[in-house]
């Protein structure tokens, strides 16, 4: 499922792609996809292509008419752009043509397809937007309001970094990494971190999520991916691996669909 580190390069390898194209037409091939009505879609016909950026775990490329595509690739969809003149694939949930002969498609290869779309006029009051908590590299994502946002909660610092409302844009996978990076157990309660150890957690996201951008851009190349880069990261999806502090194997934790790889070792 792609994160914030993710999302943030195909947002910027996308924009200067689409940037003030006219879109021709807008297709929608598998129906459940858009969350908003079919009307509301239709009206991206027309209208010229404007910036496209990243919020928590959502694309949203926006319009000149004041109209927005917010997009969640579920867990596996992924976008193509490129010439029109290939016909699209069974498993293109969405075509948007445009005016200079390529298109943009969300292409989902694997079941179930859980990618969806939305087009709000009023994008952060209205979902999926609407409710999402504070973007940890915004400058105003301070360790005051970080240790705000733990004060007093009864949940482990996996829960809490993987809740979209806590902070946007972590999963899995990061929550795992900033974890690991700040020496901290996933399991532990965030009520009983320290004021030292929410500073060190503080730190370890902005340094986590910014080095796997840096990291995701240069292996991607220019290229939209069509599954998230990974093989760098030290801990998530590595069980049993030497962690690269210690040399401990890696452990996996797995409850419900959520797994959890720490350093047994490392991480208290
Ligand atoms: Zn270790």
């Amino acid at each position: 499922m792609p994160e914030l580190p993710d999302l943030e390069v195909v947002a910027e390898i996308l924009a200067p792609r689409i940037a003030g194209r006219t879109v021709r037409g807008v297709e929608l091939r598998r129906p459940d996809l858009l969350q908003t009505g079919e009307a509301s879609l239709r009206a991206l016909a027309g209208a010229e292509l404007g910036p496209v950026s990243r919020r928590g775990k959502f694309l949203r490329v926006s319009f000149d008419s004041g109209l927005h595509l917010v997009v969640d690739l579920g867990r596996w969809a992924w976008l193509w752009h490129g010439p029109g003149v290939y016909p699209p694939s069974t498993d293109t949930d969405l075509r948007l043509l445009l005016a200079d002969g390529t298109e943009v498609r969300l292409i989902e290869s694997k079941v179930p397809r859980l990618a969806a779309v939305w087009v709000p006029r009023d994008p952060l009051a209205e979902p999926p937007l609407v409710g999402l908590g504070p973007e940890p590299l915004d400058p105003g994502f301070t360790p005051e309001a970080l240790k705000r946002a733990l004060a007093g909660r009864r949940r482990t610092l996996k829960r809490l970094l993987t809740d979209q409302r806590v902070v946007a844009g972590v999963g899995d996978a990061y929550a795992d990494e900033i974890l690991f990076q700040a020496r901290l157990s996933p399991f532990r309660f965030a009520h009983t971190l320290s004021g030292e150890e929410v500073e060190r957690l503080w730190r370890a996201i902005g340094e986590t999520l910014r080095w796997a951008i840096g990291e995701i851009r240069s292996r991607a190349g220019g290229k939209l991916m069509d599954r998230e880069i990974r093989d760098f990261l030290p801990v998530h999806g590595k069980r049993g691996a030497p962690c690269p502090v210690c040399g401990a194997p890696v452990a996996e934790v797995q409850f419900d669909e959520v797994r959890t790889n720490y350093c047994p070792a490392c991480q208290r």
